[in-house]
């Protein structure tokens, strides 16, 4: 158990909230903006200091450090960026509405300058029509794989399936079939951008029909340590920005991405028309969105 405290400018501080908007706890604690429990307990104080406290402390509290440290890219074997890598990232968790989506790319030593060329890098630095305009340039330049979990299906399986369990099924399986589409082809690493310690992923993947064990690395903002997870990542985006676009249209409300107080709204809109069933075809109803659309809907 190991508990980590950094600092972060307020709107820094915004994201970390919206991050972890499914795992708030219903609390009020003293000088704090929320306390957040995914396995690691986040408590965000008034301050701008956020404390990460258990056992996936350290790589929780890496993905809100601006600066890389320097420690988790000694972990990767030298040249690691230059090597033929599959990569794997995930979308959508952190949205009310719309669908979990995971992707893995396999990016060969030979394509990544092709992928640096057209514009390859961290998704949080593209907008959403430059992140639209390269994914299929990046679907044709490399094999990936990518899998969704509609809501109506995620809320089937959430019960059972704790986030960081369904997030590890689904890199698996991505990977697992993309390791099939460029057989005999192997690649010499797997990268997943890190969501849980490499302790926690290794015991729900025992929990796998087929496990891909071998040759797995593990580490927070992966896409800045292969081009591979970068791919990947705005892959996601693009396929999750489709399918919210198409759900909009399906429902007749603009479904926000996200899960603030927009959400909501557009929520307590849904259950009006259709209830919690019509609400089940676009919401990950575990969020506390639903229970405060419920309360706006009732007025
Ligand atoms: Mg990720």
């Amino acid at each position: 158990m190991s508990t980590i405290v950094i600092k972060l400018a307020k709107n820094e501080l915004s994201n970390v909230c919206e991050y972890y908007q499914a795992y708030l706890l219903n609390k009020q604690v003293p000088h704090t903006h929320f306390v957040a429990k995914d396995g690691t307990t986040i408590t965000a104080y008034i301050s701008g200091k956020v404390m990460f406290q258990g056992s996936n402390a350290e790589a929780e509290a890496n993905r809100w450090q601006t600066t890389t440290t320097t420690a988790s890219s000694n972990e990767l074997p030298k040249s690691f960026s230059q090597k033929s890598i599959i990569g794997s990232d995930e979308v959508g968790n952190g949205s009310y509405f719309g669908p979990l989506i995971v992707c893995a790319v396999y990016a060969e030593t030979a394509i990544l300058p092709t992928l640096k060329k057209l514009g390859v890098k961290d998704s949080k630095m593209l907008t959403d029509l430059q992140i639209r305009q390269l994914a299929p340039q990046i679907k044709e330049a490399v094999p990936f794989q990518l899998l969704t979990v509609t809501p109506e299906k995620y809320n089937k399986i959430q019960p059972q399936y704790n986030a960081v369990r369904m997030k590890v099924a689904l890199h698996n399986q991505a990977i697992q079939l993309l390791l099939q589409k460029i057989a005999p082809t192997k690649p010499e690493g797997i990268l997943i951008d890190q969501f849980t310690s490499e302790k926690n992923y290794r015991k729900y993947l025992q929990m796998e029909k087929t496990q891909v064990t071998e040759n797995l690395y593990f580490i927070t903002k992966g896409e800045q340590y292969h081009l591979a997870v970068a791919a990947a990542s705005i892959l996601c985006r693009a396929h999750f920005l489709e399918e919210l676009e198409r759900a909009s249209k399906e429902v007749g409300y603009t479904l926000p991405s996200g899960a603030g107080s927009k959400s909501d709204q557009v929520a307590a809109k849904l259950l009006k028309k259709g209830g919690l069933p019509l609400l089940s075809n676009y919401a990950k109803l575990h969020f506390a969105n639903t229970q405060k659309a419920q309360k706006i809907a009732e007025k």
